[in-house]
């Protein structure tokens, strides 16, 4: 086993590979840039390296820097989280180029599913159903695009080959506003990604976000884990997720987990992925895949009692995976709510001093966060500042639990969105399970209305 693992990102999921690296019994190096050096997980690390000033540009997504740090402490391995580095095949590249080993997936794997155009027709290829569209990248010439819009038929959404975190998507109801559509999208995509590639899909009315987690060997074995629905969303970023999904079969379950892990042995993957499906009229529909640990990836440790972090770091250092498809069991249901800093309302970011903090407690219940009582909130970075997981035999009783836990929870000095989660906990729409990823939207515009009378 590696006897010590450099962490290249921050906040929650820095603590959280660091813990699962301390029960390994491995060392830990953190690199945090200077808006984070007081933070007590940095402090909490075997070794800390600052790789520069606030702005990720210049720390967390400094390359160089954090090859030098893994450099300079010795490190065996690179863990890089989720956002930041973790999708950059360049960055992988690097990383084993300068004699540690990534922990995540082939660089080669990273830079063909970073590419959606590419990543579709793949999975064309590996038999994965995906949401209708444009054959690959949308073409210079309008009148084609015009065409194919005809054919695709309205609403259509234009999205960004290169687009990530739910930036980089136009959805276009009439032939009138396409063309500006794709130009605008275009522009945005070019200076946000540095990739002008846009393509089309159907716009789905209706669809649940499901996803199914993968787990991939060196050894050509691969099972999933199971899904979690994420179709609580605002503006295509999730902020509810649970697993398993309301509703959804063990048939349907292994019909397309299947898909997905053949399509897995396939690509040669490996480690952990997560392959992105709109779910609509009992069909899947595939959107991305990710190729990294997911925000989400507590809700499938607490069903299916695994710890996808050490799973990673042991796939990396070339073991097996230790159990085969028929070994996986899911049993009961849970839910994660995304705590941001921000105004729960209006979704201002809320960065700044926690001037007390009580977290929750009690049965099944689990929080994921780097934040305390006195930690100040940079402005610098994504406003998530935690996680609340609720685990039940039932999802009555997660979500049961999850209400008491976040009526517990206080977090003064800033705002947060637990009001939000409270109330979409007690929603009767949100309690029968299914809404689809338009849902919150569309509440949260009905709710502006009736305030608005
Ligand atoms: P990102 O990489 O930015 O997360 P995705 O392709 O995963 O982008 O899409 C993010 C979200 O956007 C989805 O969860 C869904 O809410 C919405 N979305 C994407 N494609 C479609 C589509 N064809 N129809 C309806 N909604 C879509």
């Amino acid at each position: 086993m590696f006897e010590k693992i450099l962490i290249a990102n921050r906040g929650e999921i820095a603590l959280r590979i660091q813990r699962a690296c301390r029960e390994l019994g491995i060392h830990t190096v953190v690199v945090h840039s200077e808006a984070d050096t007081e933070a007590k997980y940095v402090r909490l690390a075997d070794e800390s390296v600052c790789i520069g000033p606030a702005p990720a540009a210049a720390s967390y997504l400094n390359i160089p820097a954090i090859i030098s740090a893994a450099e300079v402490t010795d490190a065996e391995a690179i863990h890089p989280g989720y956002g930041f580095l973790s999708e950059n095949a360049d960055f992988a590249e690097k990383v084993e180029a300068s004699g540690f080993v990534f922990i995540g997936p082939h660089p080669e794997n990273i830079r063909l599913m970073g590419d959606k155009v590419n990543a579709k027709q793949a999975m064309i290829k590996a038999g994965v159903p995906v949401v209708p569209g444009s054959e690959g990248a949308l073409p210079e010439q309008g009148a084609e695009t015009v065409k194919i819009a005809r054919k695709v038929g309205y609403p259509v959404i234009i999205k960004a080959a290169g687009g990530g975190g739910g930036r980089g998507m136009r959805v276009v109801h009439t032939e009138a506003a396409l063309l500006n559509a794709v130009n605008l999208t275009r522009q945005e995509a070019l200076a946000a990604f540095g990739n002008g590639t846009v393509y089309m899909e159907k716009f789905l009315e209706n669809p649940r976000h499901i996803e199914i987690q993968v787990f991939a060997d060196e050894h050509k074995n691969a099972v999933y884990l199971g899904e979690r629905d994420c179709s609580m969303q605002r503006r295509h970023q999730k902020i509810i997720e649970e697993a398993p999904a309301p509703e959804l079969t063990p048939k349907q379950r292994e019909r397309i987990g299947e898909r997905c892990a053949e399509a897995c042995r396939k690509i040669g993957y490996r480690g952990a992925g997560t392959f992105e499906f709109l779910y609509e009229n009992g069909e899947f529909y595939f959107i991305e895949m990710n190729t990294r640990l997911q925000v989400e990836h507590p809700v499938t440790e607490m069903i299916t009692g695994l710890d996808l972090v050490q799973l990673q770091i042991r796939v990396a250092n070339g073991e097996k995976l230790p159990f085969r498809q028929k070994d996986i069991e899911l049993r009961g249901h849970a839910i994660e709510c995304r705590i941001n800093a921000e105004d729960p309302y209006r979704f201002t970011p809320s960065p700044g001093r926690i001037t007390s903090y009580h977290p929750p407690g009690g049965p099944g219940i689990r929080v994921d966060t780097h934040v305390y009582a006195g930690y100040t909130v940079p402005p610098n970075y994504d406003s998530m500042v935690g996680k609340v997981i609720a685990y039940g035999a039932t999802r009555e009783q997660a979500i049961g639990r999850m209400r008491i836990a976040l009526s517990e929870m206080a977090v003064e000095g800033i705002q947060t969105n637990i009001p939000l989660h409270l109330e979409l906990l007690h929603d009767l729409r949100f309690m029968r399970g299914g809404t689809s990823i338009h849902y919150l939207e569309q509440k949260l515009a009905e709710e502006t209305k009736q305030k608005k009378k």
